[in-house]
């Protein structure tokens, strides 16, 4: 069965940038494109993995 844990692939979602998840090294290996260094890159994990869940809400009423 495939890891649900750990992503394998992701794609930026912006400019196209395609990684892969170097199990030896472990680190995002760039695929084909190394596409736009600027890009805050977006990625659209082929996994079941959370991303970018830094979203909490301060209800606390301190600005
Ligand atoms: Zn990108």
């Amino acid at each position: 069965m495939t890891d649900l844990r750990t992503p394998s692939e992701r794609v930026c979602t912006r400019c196209g940038r395609h990684e892969h998840w170097s199990e030896d090294a472990h680190h995002w290996r760039i695929g084909d494109d190394a596409g736009r260094v600027h890009c805050i890159h977006a990625w659209d994990i082929t996994a079941s993995f959370p991303v970018g869940g830094n979203d909490t809400p301060a209800t606390d009423g301190s600005a």
